[in-house]
């Protein structure tokens, strides 16, 4: 019994070196070809093949003779060839009780010699074997030439196998090589939690300075002699890994102390910087990461390295340290960027909620502002504050505001033509400030309509306008001269540079919720909200504040001489047809 056991444990091992080289069920090669010819031709016959054993099938990498790419395993002379790594010669199928029986046997073939195909480690891949149709014996001189044979099909195996695990430039094992061996760790001591560490030279943008100015000769130089320093540092005895062009690898010693060996390990790099010439061109950033290896896949290691490496580039020590909590939510943020693309196409899943504006002093609702909503088709709801700051970064900012636009401004003629009057505000994003032709494309989407442009306000950020300033100030201008009302959003938690502030050609400040919300606090907080509705009066602006939730609220914002108001207090933003009835009341 536990022969058998220890006999499929072998067999599992040589089947996963099997594995590891790659080679089942690839296209055929000149470089085997070459040498079933070879041994063809040595033994005057017309069957050569270089025949692999898998669990259960014997998978041709190069054959002469033969048609099919594989045949069964069971009673293949070369199966028991891989299992003892001895050389097999049968001179007469019909006279060997093993072989006589067996599908060669029964398809007429009569003699078989076979060379083991064995790795370094001992394992048994297969055979190189010559096969015939009548019975004959085989020279020594023959056997010897086919273990020859053999051994150059193995060493081109390896030769194959190594091509791609070492690295040009540096001479130090791969990313493939990394991942092999972590491979290998997981079989070995799947449990033994390791540190690993990811050591990115630069910074994109540095490589390509320093190449343009230096030559790509010279960073080849650089990033030889900086592997070799982090290899002298680390210390020879761990293997250190060329993992991408700037991006070294190792991991370090079982047992050691993340918080020490992250310690030791910035500060080397410090100093490493501050003693190379270059220092002033490259930045290097630490990832590490923390793992078990039979518990972690091997390319989610180098993932979790790479986001580490990431999160390093925003830190001011240039140390990341993988977190669960921030790849899951960078990989949110990234489906949601995904995502959004279809949410476009899809017409079920982006819809506008419209929110109340209502006139302080009269009580009437006389406008609405238009907020987009996003039913995710698997996440359910989620919040504009989520993706909106997500897709404003990314190619779809133009075409998310463009649907918006569209779908306030389709429901601004419909209100219209029920002789509704209500002003509806869109939120607009620094990236449609960046726009060329975004004050364009605003009117004559306004022309189509046929929407008189007062009935359209946009709210954009103070921040928003800042990042672009001239383009945006030419955008704003436009779009004021063509009669569209501006508010600046979220008043307050921006820059908030009054002589800014003054001449843009805005019609309303809307002060942020975080101010309102906090009201009640105190006299300190009253006076703030006071003075910033008397400095935009005093500018010529009208004032809305949102996010008023009480009724003290409302009470104390009027008696601020506060114009406009928006909030839970008088309605949460509501579905069209809801908006619709709750508007009725309201006029
Ligand atoms: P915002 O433009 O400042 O919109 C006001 C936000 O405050 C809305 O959140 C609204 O639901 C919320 N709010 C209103 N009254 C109250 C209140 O009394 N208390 C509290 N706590 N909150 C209140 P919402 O709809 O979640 O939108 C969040 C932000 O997402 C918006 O802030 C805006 O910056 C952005 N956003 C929403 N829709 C769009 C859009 O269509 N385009 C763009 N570019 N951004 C949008
Ligand atoms: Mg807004
Ligand atoms: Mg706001």
């Amino acid at each position: 019994m536990s022969e058998i056991l220890h006999k499929d444990r072998s067999e599992e091992a040589r089947l996963s070196a099997l594995q590891q080289y790659d080679l089942l069920d690839t296209p055929p090669s000149e470089s085997f070809d070459r040498i079933t010819r070879m041994a063809s031709q040595i033994f005057n016959l017309p069957i050569s093949a270089v025949s692999l054993t898998d669990r259960d099938r014997q998978w041709f990498k190069s054959r002469v003779g033969v048609e099919h790419s594989s045949i069964p395993r069971e009673q293949a002379p070369c199966g028991q060839v891989a299992e003892t790594t001895d050389v097999l010669v049968i001179p007469d199928f019909k006279k060997d009780a093993c072989y006589a029986d067996s599908v060669l046997g029964r398809s007429g073939i009569r003699f078989y010699a076979g060379a083991p195909l064995v790795t370094r480690e001992g394992y048994g891949l297969g055979a190189l074997c010559v096969l015939g149709t009548e019975p004959r014996a085989a020279t020594e001189a023959e056997v010897a030439a086919l273990k020859d044979l053999a051994a150059m099909v193995m060493a081109q195996i390896e030769f194959q196998h190594a091509f791609g695990r070492i690295d040009p430039l540096s001479g130090l094992p791969s990313r493939n090589q990394f991942l092999d061996d972590l491979s290998d760790l997981a079989a070995e001591r799947p449990d033994e939690a390791r540190l690993a560490v990811l050591i990115d030279l630069a910074r994109p943008e540095q490589i390509n300075a320093y190449a343009r100015v230096m030559g790509l000769g010279r960073i080849d130089d650089l990033i030889r002699d900086t592997a070799r320093g982090i290899h002298r540092d680390i210390g020879r005895e761990l293997k250190l890994y060329h993992t991408a062009a700037t991006q070294f690898a190792f991991l370090a010693p079982p047992g050691v102390r993340q918080d020490d060996y992250v310690r030791q390990l910035t500060d080397g790099q410090r100093e490493a910087q501050q003693r190379s010439i270059t220092g002033m061109l490259m930045t290097s950033a630490i990832g590490v990461t923390v793992f078990a290896p039979g518990s972690t896949r091997p390319q989610d290691v180098l993932r979790a390295l790479y986001g580490a490496v990431q999160e390093a580039r925003m830190s001011p020590d240039l140390v990341g340290i993988y977190s669960l909590a921030a790849d899951q939510a960078y990989h949110r943020r990234y489906r949601l960027l995904q995502d959004f693309g279809l949410a476009l196409l899809a017409g079920d899943q982006l819809r506008l909620v419209f929110q109340p504006r209502i006139d302080l002093p009269t009580g009437r609702c006389i406008g609405a502002e238009a907020l987009l909503r996003w039913n995710h088709p698997v996440l359910g709801p989620v919040s504009p504050s989520e993706f909106v700051p997500v897709i404003e970064h990314s190619p779809h900012a133009q075409a998310m505001t463009a649907f918006v636009l569209e779908t306030a401004l389709a429901q601004a003629r419909r209100w219209r033509d029920a002789k509704r009057e209500i002003v509806i505000s869109v939120n607009v994003s620094a990236a449609n400030l960046h726009e060329m032709d975004f004050a364009h494309s605003v009117q004559v989407a306004l022309e189509r309509l046929g929407l008189e442009p007062e009935r359209l306000e946009l709210e954009v950020t103070e921040s928003a306008i800042m990042q672009d300033a001239i383009n945006a100030r030419r955008q704003l201008d436009e779009l004021a001269a063509a009669g569209v009302r501006l508010a600046i959003d979220d008043f307050g938690t921006g820059y908030s540079s009054l002589a800014y502030l003054q001449d843009l050609p805005a019609h309303v400040v809307k002060i942020d919720r975080s101010f309102v919300l906090k009201l009640s606090e105190g006299q300190k907080e009253m006076s703030l909200v006071r003075s910033m509705i008397g400095l935009s009066h005093d500018l010529g602006y009208r004032v809305v504040a949102e996010g008023i939730e009480t009724v003290e609220a409302a009470d104390l914002l009027l008696a601020m001489q506060c114009d406009e108001a928006q909030g839970y207090f008088f309605a949460r933003p509501l579905e069209v047809d809801e908006f619709q009835s709750w508007f009725e009341d309201h006029e």
